[in-house]
């Protein structure tokens, strides 16, 4: 306590000597404790943790105009052995060693059952924590898979809860602002940060920094070198995740593992990574764009590389997946198909991506294939030798229509290969060794999982708050934590005259083209000017769309600019909504 005081003394009597902003190190640097670097489940974990242990002098650095990263995609569940919910529910009582093999096994081996162990050990802490939070996860599915209990979909429900915390407890999450370099003192400690903020380059002076960056599963360049067989894969939509955390620490010397291992859907409808086809087992096929069947459709893990890799070697790396009404109807029926599926299936059936035809001609015509071609693919079904059995006890049941067709690519998830920690969190160089002050959290660590995302929700969590909670011990062995003093940042927003708009009083609804379809809204005009815009319907993908309604809509309101610059990765869900005032305005 005292050598914070000493410290924030120093700081103010700095800045005052220096005659500029307050919140600077010795260097003229801003200076804080601990930065994280992504504000995903990983690196919001890490600075409420962070909070709870003391720390308040923490930053999160986040690169897009929105936090969420893939963390938001993530709709199965965490995984969580022994919760007060399982009990109460009667779940199979599970010990963590379970979970561990499960992890290692579903992994393929390869990864650290030691990792594994922690984020085993650590999940019920996180299930308690996030109760005390006033967000309660318990709705389970299968034994152990933990969702919230109001039914939001468990990533989107982990960063409303988590961005809360970080602002309730006053930690600046910078948006817009990627941090390009970590820097390291002679003696190879981690000591500042270097940021490409709105407001340009700058440094920011740390004692340490927790790599939340998730992984590399938007850099199209990495994925096609390290997996050629994946050229010209669908990316996943957490574009931020351009592998960043691990090149920066690689500068370091850090090792990286497991860099192949890519969490893939063999199957997604090319919108969104969210859709993948969930009746692939059942009987469906895949065409080409000759409307030829080109592969085995069937495959016991979603994730299959053999059908991805089949189909991006198809024209324009994209199938059709065909079935008829009997495949349709059966899954349909399927009592204990989990919700998991329903929604997946509700999501496809409302995307207006679905085809369906009378006959196998007509559904031709829709899908702009040569009918003849595809009539005999189907004729062959129990002879071509391709051998899906699936495929070949449901063959007879295309006699009959109607027929569907729905486009369909592989898409990348997420990847599960990066950097290597220890369990306390520490990044390893090639020798095994710390480095000193460098952390890392969630998917950008390589040797929890192998090669399946079991846990990607509990490693974010739990090794964000590791993390955390050890970096402080670095600091405290190091001097202690230092205190925050404000920084004086110039608000642009302060400086902004009031925006006058020019519209007609009224309340409007409207509609516009988003990413996955039509955004529907309700404009309210008083004296002349937008004071709210709701949107009563959307379908888009929620961590896009998140950064589309947090900042988008509040601009339109603050500009009364219908033109405002969209938000940087949300541009499609931006123009929808703004398409969507305009045409609720009259204005399109
Ligand atoms: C479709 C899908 C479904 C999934 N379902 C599940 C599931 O049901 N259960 C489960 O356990 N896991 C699931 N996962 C995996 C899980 O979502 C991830 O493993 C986990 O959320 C990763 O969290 P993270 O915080 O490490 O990364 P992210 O949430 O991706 O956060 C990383 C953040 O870092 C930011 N960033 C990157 N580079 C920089 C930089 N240079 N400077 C500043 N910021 C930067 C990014 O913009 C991003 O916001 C799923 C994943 C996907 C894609």
């Amino acid at each position: 306590m005292k050598k914070k005081a000493f410290l924030l003394a120093a700081a103010m009597l700095t800045s005052a000597l220096a005659g500029c902003v307050t919140g600077t190190g010795k260097s003229g640097n801003e200076q804080y404790d601990i930065v994280i670097v992504g504000a995903g489940g990983a690196g919001l974990a890490a600075a409420a943790e962070a909070h709870e242990n003391g720390a308040d002098n923490v930053v999160v650095l986040e690169k897009m105009s929105f936090a969420g990263g893939s963390t938001t995609m993530a709709f199965g569940g965490m995984n969580c052995t022994n919760s007060r919910f399982m009990e109460e529910q009667n779940k199979k009582p599970e010990k963590p060693i379970d979970l561990v093999d499960r992890i290692y096994k579903n992994g393929k081996g390869f990864g650290d059952p030691r990792m594994g162990a922690v984020v085993a050990m650590e999940t019920p802490n996180v299930i308690e924590w996030l109760e005390g939070f006033g967000s309660e996860w318990g709705k389970i599915r299968y034994n152990d898979l933990h969702c919230p209990t109001d039914g939001t979909i468990p990533g989107v429900e982990l960063v409303r809860v988590l961005k809360e915390q970080a602002e309730k407890n006053g930690i600046e999450i910078r948006y817009n602002t990627p941090a390009t370099e970590i820097i390291a003192d002679e003696d190879g400690r981690v000591s500042g940060v270097k940021v490409e903020g709105p407001e340009g380059e700058y440094t920011i002076d740390t004692s340490a920094v927790i790599l939340a960056t998730g992984g590399f599963e938007s850099n199209e360049e990495m994925i096609a070198e390290i997996a050629p067989g994946l050229k010209n894969i669908h990316m996943a939509p957490s574009q931020g995740n351009m592998g960043d955390g691990i090149k920066m620490a690689e500068k370091l010397g850090a090792d990286t593992v497991n860099m192949d291992l890519i969490q893939l859907s063999s199957a997604v409808v090319p919108f969104s990574i969210q859709m993948q086809l969930p009746i692939k087992n059942n009987g469906v096929i895949f065409v080409n764009k000759e409307g030829k069947r080109f592969t085995n459709e069937y495959s016991k893990e979603s994730s299959d590389r053999r059908i991805s890799e089949d189909i991006l070697k198809q024209t324009d790396a994209e199938a059709f997946a065909i079935y008829n009404e009997a495949i349709y109807s059966e899954f349909m029926a399927i009592e204990e198909k989990d919700f998991f599926d329903e929604y997946r299936m509700t999501g496809i059936d409302n995307s207006d991506m679905v085809m369906k035809a009378d006959t196998i001609e007509e559904l031709a015509k829709m899908m702009e294939v040569d009918a003849k071609t595809l009539v005999e693919t189907v004729k062959n079904l129990k002879t071509d030798g391709i051998g899906n059995e699936e495929v070949i006890a449901k063959a007879d049941t295309y006699a009959n229509g109607p027929f569907y067709a729905v486009p369909v690519t592989p898409g990348v998830m997420d990847t599960l290969g990066g950097l290597v920690a220890d369990t306390t969190g520490r990044v390893l160089n090639k020798d095994g060794a710390p480095i000193k002050g460098l952390y890392a959290a969630g998917e950008v660590i390589g040797n929890t999982q192998g090669s399946y995302y079991s846990v990607g929700l509990g490693e974010a969590v739990v090794f964000g708050r590791v993390s955390a909670r050890n970096a402080i011990e670095y600091i405290n062995d190091r001097g202690g934590l230092t205190e925050h003093v404000a920084f004086d940042r110039k608000d642009k927003e302060d400086k902004k005259e009031d925006a006058k708009g020019n519209f007609k009083d009224g309340t409007y609804t409207g509609k516009g083209k988003g990413n996955n379809g039509e955004i529907e809204v309700e404009v309210t005009v008083k004296d002349g000017n937008i004071t709210s815009i709701e949107v009563l319907n959307q379908k888009e993908t929620p961590n896009i769309y998140a950064g589309a309604e947090e900042k988008f809509i509040p601009s339109l309101i603050e500009t009364q600019d219908l033109e405002a610059d969209a938000v940087s990765g949300a541009t499609n869900s931006c123009n929808g909504i703004r398409t969507a005032v305009k045409n609720a305005l009259g204005l399109e």
